[in-house]
């Protein structure tokens, strides 16, 4: 008797050793993944997807056994994060708490703002408030991550209470500190967006496609992340394959860019484009005309463009809207001595006005574009003259994200 004990002790029920440990772990931990990208934050927080109801509540009951999160405040918080990004009100910005804080202390601030009940109940709305909701899932949360733990120690043993441990630290160390994290911190950026929101990867294996924070801050709505030819979304492969199988329905995704040859006048579809787009606008903005004009100002005043980091080089895309003090004041004595370079950047911040300020009739909107796009001609600077060529010829494709 006592050595079935011992032998259920060491090994539970599979009797099975590292192999069968890492493949559980690898299993559970991508479901895990799975159910707050798809179900969490695509469904439920975006509404950009719809899951057939046994989908849903599988992912919903998943969400539960392996985080214990309940899905009212992840999705209130996650909906106040977009709200008042890199704001003293955002829950979780680098910006304003710093990057050690919300990298190593992101599931703190997670709980903290779940405390603000008013938030939750304003923030969460629309998230599930049936009988298993009221009763389980919500005030029993810690019910889920416990019944994990009885399930890994019954299968492995003593190892089930390590592996309980990695499933548990697995969403605070991705979620809340890779992506709230480093996801406004490091890595590249498609679109010029009002944050600081960045690609950690083009390969969102790992986490499911949310290390593609940059994409989706630019199209929220957007039940796809990957968004340029090299980019991989593990969350998006699964939809289509559940939407073939009839299990999903894609409600949005992220509009597409058509650019027509030989447009005269920017004309209504090209202002539809532009404020949709906003975003990509601004990002090729950088680098069709800024980032050339300050390569040829560098080149032809001999100067070093090394001499300048990159970090500030990147600040023209934005105004230096993120700089501190002092680097701004850097990049503005490095931009006085150059007169063409300046220019570019004044039209970039008329331009972003022009974007932002979308409140404004279609008319008005249409005449100041058009203003733009004269005076960029006749600037004299080829890349502005061919980035407004370029731009006069936008038009969407498929649907608004
Ligand atoms: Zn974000
Ligand atoms: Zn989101």
């Amino acid at each position: 008797m006592s050595d079935i004990l011992l032998a259920f002790a060491a090994r539970g029920l599979s009797q099975g050793s590292w192999g069968s440990w890492l493949a559980w772990l690898l299993v559970t931990t991508q479901l895990t993944i799975l159910a707050v990208t798809l179900y969490l934050h695509r469904s439920q927080t975006h509404r950009s997807v719809d899951f057939h109801p046994l989908v849903a509540h599988a992912l919903r009951f998943w969400s539960w056994l392996g985080t214990g999160m309940v899905t009212r405040e992840w999705v209130a918080i996650h909906r106040k994060h977009h709200a008042r990004v890199e704001t003293a009100d955002d829950p979780h910005s680098p910006q304003v708490h710093g990057i050690g804080t919300v990298f190593w202390r992101g599931a703190e601030l997670y709980r903290a703002a779940s405390a603000h009940r008013e938030d939750i109940e304003r923030y969460g709305r629309g998230t599930p408030d049936d009988w298993i909701e009221r009763h389980l899932y919500t005030p029993r949360a810690s019910w889920g991550p416990a019944l994990m733990l009885l399930l890994d120690v019954a299968l492995f043993g003593v190892a089930g209470v390590a592996i309980w441990a990695v499933q548990m630290a697995w969403i605070p160390l991705w979620a809340a500190g890779v992506v709230n994290g480093l996801g406004h911190w490091w890595g590249y950026r498609n679109f010029e967006t009002a944050d600081t929101s960045t690609n950690l990867s083009p390969w969102g294996l790992w986490i499911g496609g949310e290390e593609l924070h940059n994409n989706h801050h630019a199209y929220p709505g957007s039940a796809r992340f990957a968004l340029r030819r090299f980019e991989v979304d593990l969350g998006w492969i699964v939809i289509r394959g559940l939407a073939a199988l009839g299990l999903a329905r894609v409600l949005r995704v992220a509009p597409a860019l058509d650019i027509r040859a030989n447009v005269g006048l920017p004309d209504a579809d090209t202002a539809r484009a532009l404020l949709a787009q906003r975003f990509r606008v601004m990002s090729e903005y950088f680098h069709g005309v800024i980032a050339p004009t300050l390569r040829e100002e560098a080149a032809s005043a001999g100067a070093n463009l090394k001499a300048l980091p990159r970090r500030l080089r990147r600040a023209l895309g934005n105004g230096g809207r993120w700089l501190d003090a002092a680097s701004r004041e850097r990049l503005g004595a490095f931009t006085e001595g150059c007169p063409r370079l300046q220019r570019v950047c004044e039209f970039r911040a008329r331009l972003a006005a022009l974007i932002e300020r979308n409140g404004r009739n279609g008319d008005a909107l249409l005449e100041a574009l058009r203003d733009w796009c004269h005076e960029a001609e006749a600037s004299g600077i080829r890349a502005l003259q061919e980035f407004s060529a370029r731009l006069k010829g936008y038009r969407l494709v498929g649907e608004a994200a």
